[in-house]
């Protein structure tokens, strides 16, 4: 049997984060620290290797240029390596699992994104134990030899999450990650039990077809009540801006009055594309369910079912930057391109 091949791509984050002397401010460091720190690592038997940001990042700096950066390591890697880990700090990582699911079109290999809460050469670190596993989930293959998970996953503490189905849900928890509208792909406790019904299963040996471009005329608009029609309108407005989502209360309702709907129905004649997506951690949008709800699919809004924030921005930077036209993004955003929502 040859051993599994995997490569780490370390983008930075708490997981290799040292404390300044001067500061006290955590900050990236590099790979070879972060090895160091886990020396069981070496007790897989696994052919790893590793590509390193320079300079490693905390995740709030993220980019598309860094999205890009790290699909383009998969993609030359793509037939080299049977796995896939990404180090990564964890204030952005599902936007970047989301980001990279919509790019890596084709994908039947793991991309297995951790990090962890605490920096790796501290006491008490959950960094370790989420490198090692992330390491024997990119590793794990079936009775016939395929890997089990073929898609962009988050490993966090005691769950494997679809990477476009979760959100952070914590700023200091060890279970930091969650998916509330999917289920855990896996649980972690003694062994790696894995919900073969909820992960995807693409067929392998297949070619990867990345998807590089992104457009950034976007936004993202928070409903809370005493939102001005002023500030609605200046967004609206926003030079260039080609889509919205639009962050409702429950299943999908924002005010009624004339002056929200207008500007919303004007915006829309205008060819912007909203999306709307529930503020509810759980559930989904269910754009009929209340008058509130049907004035906005009336004027336009298209639903975004159960989908995540974090998945509908990226989703719509990413079928925008392919060039597609108002109507084919419109009918794109109608349907899952990868596991992202479950249409009702
Ligand atoms: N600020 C850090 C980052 O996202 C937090 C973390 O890694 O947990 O890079």
């Amino acid at each position: 049997m040859q051993q599994p091949r995997i490569l780490i791509i370390y983008t930075g984050g708490t997981i290799g984060m040292i404390e300044d002397q001067k500061t006290k401010a955590l900050r990236p460091f590099d790979f070879s620290h972060l090895m160091e720190n886990v020396p069981k690592v070496k007790m897989l038997d696994y052919e790893i290797d590793n590509f390193q940001f320079h300079p490693p990042i905390d995740s709030s700096d993220m980019s598309i240029a860094h999205w890009q950066q790290m699909a383009r390591i998969i993609d030359g890697n793509y037939n080299r390596y049977d796995g896939f880990v990404v180090l990564h700090g964890t204030d952005t990582m599902a936007y970047t699992a989301s980001a990279l699911s919509f790019m890596l079109e084709g994908l039947s290999k793991p991309v297995i994104i951790t990090g962890s809460q605490l920096p790796i050469g501290e006491v008490r670190t959950d960094g370790e134990e989420n490198l090692i596993t992330a390491l024997q989930i990119a590793a794990a293959t079936d009775a016939s030899g395929e890997p089990v998970v073929r898609e962009v996953a988050i490993l966090f503490e005691n769950y494997l999450w679809r990477g476009n189905r979760s959100s952070k849900r914590s700023a200091d928890n060890f279970n930091a990650f969650k998916s509330n509208n999917y289920p855990a792909l896996a649980r972690i406790g003694l062994g790696i039990e894995y919900d073969t019904e909820a992960l995807a299963k693409p067929a392998t040996g297949g070619p990867l077809n990345v998807v590089y471009d992104f457009d950034q005329s976007v936004a993202i608009l928070d409903l809370f009540p005493g939102l001005s029609s002023a500030t609605l309108r200046q967004v609206l407005s926003t030079p260039g801006l080609k889509g919205v989502v639009l962050r409702t209360y429950g299943a999908g309702n924002s005010p009624t009055a004339k002056w929200f709907i207008d500007a919303i129905r004007e915006a829309i004649e205008r060819g912007i594309v909203v999306l709307n997506v529930t503020q509810c951690f759980h559930g989904s949008v269910c754009a009929n369910r209340y008058v509130s709800g049907d004035l906005l699919s009336t004027a336009g809004v298209l639903s975004g079912y159960d989908i995540t924030c974090e998945a509908a921005v990226t989703k719509m930077m990413s079928l925008f930057g392919r060039g597609l036209s108002h109507d084919q993004v419109v009918e794109a955003l109608r349907r899952p391109l990868c596991g992202e929502m479950t249409v009702r």
